[in-house]
């Protein structure tokens, strides 16, 4: 019977990890219960409570495939376009549940990129990365684990290839190979959920040419492995969470977090290595993990859902939600909103079937819907704070609020309707904030623009997957200019 841990189970197994965390300097001692990372965890944490609700069972859980076992969809290999469609539905269950970035996906998209390409570098080379990282997925089935699925390396000078950096550290690479496994060294950046997992999945973050082909590389780790540094990344108002539960947080449970996770020659066994050196299938995995990650954003659905619904509580807080203006700017936040669902819902239910059994997402589709991604989520932002107003800015602290001396004016002056608690109004109004400037908006803008891939990133593969031919002969056949088969 394999695991399907509940909240406080996943908590218990992140206690008995030992990892190398560093915050402001600092070794920390304990980061489950750690301030600032801890609502990190509870979004995490989210993905466990919902899988035991009967009513996400269907979302949150599945069979495995690989044993016919009962399991968490975040451990599972899409055998399916309904797969596909309750992935994306997953996503924006939990973006409205948590309000924030809930982490996991990044190595459920790992897991499935690699099921398809290591069957391919097999069927090329006749190695045997499938059978190993088959075996790998049982043991995160089998544990219900999280993964951190990392790609995204330091870079340096981007003009340079890896082997043309001058330090050599700035790609993940090879520094030593054994008869047990091999050595890596490097760093990853920006590792969404990296101290809330119990493993990590190492790929190359670029295509790679026969000169780098140490840094073709892909293995897995447990993220208590010798060698292994964290090191968090700081985000806007994070100190807030240290202040305690005061209405300044926002969200008051849930955040998420990224880190710098540096790999001081750790060692890798050969059971846990699904490339290397197959530089030629660098440009197939990282171009896989991409388009299942760029679906993964239907999370910033459930996240705008939350910042509708704020903002809609907020007019009718401040008594505007009546005004004409308002009304219509709520519905252009809905359309946007549900125009991203459109693309995920899209790029799952035109997938396909690959070689290793797989499905994957209808790469175009997929790009298509991250590159909307980067664009909706600021303009319902910028909705949600033209009818918040600027109080969301100046409000006083929730100290203010219950000073003895001055909280009868904070009270007073910041009251909008008369049968609404100020209070009430100041929380909305940091929710807000914390959606859209706070450690929340990490999650909703910066990384809706940059992760899983730049806009940039989208363009080039809307310019390569485009069937730019065949628009281009219809469109001639039309106006007479070629003869289709079906003018006379
Ligand atoms: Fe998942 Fe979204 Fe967070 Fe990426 S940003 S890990 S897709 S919740
Ligand atoms: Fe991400």
């Amino acid at each position: 019977m394999s695991k399907l841990m509940n909240a406080k189970e996943y908590e218990e197994s992140l206690r008995k990890l030992n990892l190398q965390v560093y915050m402001f300097g600092r070794k920390v001692a304990n980061p489950v219960d750690d301030p600032i990372i801890r609502p990190s965890m509870n979004a995490v944490a989210m993905t466990y409570e919902l899988a035991h609700r009967p009513e996400y069972e269907d979302l949150m859980t599945t069979t495995s495939h690989l044993t016919g076992k009962k399991i968490n969809r975040f451990c599972h290999i899409h055998q399916s376009t309904t797969d596909l469609l309750k992935k994306s539905k997953m996503g924006r269950l939990l973006g409205f549940k948590t309000g924030c970035c809930f982490q996991r996906c990044v190595g459920m998209d790992a897991m499935n990129a690699l099921s398809i390409v290591t069957y391919n570098i097999d069927k090329k080379y006749g190695t045997r990365y499938y059978t190993r990282f088959i075996e790998y997925l049982k043991y995160v089935q089998e544990n219900d684990f999280v993964c951190d699925g990392a790609m995204t390396d330091p870079k340096g000078d981007r003009s340079l290839a890896p082997h043309q950096q001058k330090d050599p550290d700035l790609f993940v690479h090879v520094v030593e190979e054994r008869k047990d496994g091999i050595v890596v060294s490097g760093a990853k950046a920006h590792q969404t959920g990296a101290v809330n997992s119990h493993e990590i999945i190492i790929m190359p973050t670029i295509t790679m040419r026969a000169e780098d082909k140490d840094y073709a590389v892909a293995f897995a780790l447990p993220s208590d492995a010798p060698g292994i540094t964290y090191i968090m990344g700081r985000q806007s108002c994070d100190t807030r969470k240290i202040e305690g539960m005061t209405i300044d947080r926002g969200n008051m449970h849930y955040g998420g977090h990224e880190a710098l996770v540096v790999l001081d020659k750790v060692f890798v066994p050969w059971d846990r290595v699904f490339m290397y050196k197959e530089y030629d299938f660098t440009t197939q995995l990282v171009e896989s993990f991409a388009a299942y990650h760029r679906q993964s954003y239907a999370c910033k659905v459930g996240v705008g859902d939350v910042l509708i619904g704020a903002t809609q509580v907020v007019a009718e807080y401040n008594g505007a939600d009546r005004a004409s203006h308002v009304k219509d700017k709520i519905v252009e936040m809905n359309h946007l909103n549900e125009t991203l669902y459109c693309g995920c819902i899209a790029c799952a239910s035109e997938g396909h079937r690959e070689p290793s059994g797989t499905y994957l997402v209808d790469v175009l589709l997929a790009n298509i819907h991250k590159h909307n991604v980067t664009r909706f989520p600021y303009q319902i932002a910028r909705l949600a704070q033209d009818i918040a107003g600027g109080l969301m800015v100046t409000l006083p602290s929730a100290a203010d609020l219950a000073s003895p001396e001055v909280g009868r004016w904070v009270e007073k002056y910041f009251k909008g309707k008369s049968d609404i608690p100020t209070e009430h109004r100041m929380r909305i109004l940091r929710l807000i904030e914390n959606l859209t400037l706070g450690t929340a908006a990490v999650g909703y803008l910066t990384e809706s623009m940059h992760g899983a891939g730049s806009p940039q990133a989208q363009r080039i593969m809307i310019s390569r997957l485009v069937n730019m031919e065949g628009k281009k002969t219809t469109a001639k056949e039309l106006c007479g200019i070629e003869k289709g088969d079906h003018l006379s």
